[in-house]
């Protein structure tokens, strides 16, 4: 069997995380190596790799990922704005294959990303 991701051991509470979010599906914690004031990674409890992995049975359940990212968000008083981020495959940068979406507040970003 294949190893769980380091997120399902944060799910898992296999290994301690600065969870900010949590729900029936989905959970949010401060990422380990912030890129901005404020970076959460939110996913899906359901283990799904990447977005490439999505199926139409998983519509509600990112879904209710994005609206959960939209409460945090509201939440955490993000109202100059914040940056949602989902990397897919090894050439946009995606390191853990687990789904996950990487909320980013707290300075300016530019366009087009790096
Ligand atoms: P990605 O490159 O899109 O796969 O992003 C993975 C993100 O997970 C990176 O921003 C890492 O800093 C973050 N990360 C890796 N391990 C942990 C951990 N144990 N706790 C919190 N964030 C983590």
């Amino acid at each position: 069997m294949a190893e769980p991701t380091i997120f399902k051991r944060i799910i898992d509470r296999e290994i301690p995380a600065k969870i900010v979010y949590e729900d029936d599906l989905c959970l949010a914690f401060e990422d380990i190596h912030p890129a901005a004031p404020t970076h959460l990674i939110v996913i899906p409890k359901k283990e799904i790799a990447s977005l490439d992995d999505l199926t139409e049975a998983d519509e509600g359940g990112v879904g209710h990922v994005l609206v959960a990212i939209a409460k945090i968000a509201a939440a955490l008083q993000l109202d100059g704005g914040y940056r949602v981020v989902t990397n897919c495959g090894k050439a946009a940068g995606q390191e853990v294959m687990h789904l996950h979406f990487h909320l980013l507040a707290g300075r300016p970003f530019g366009w087009p990303p790096g």
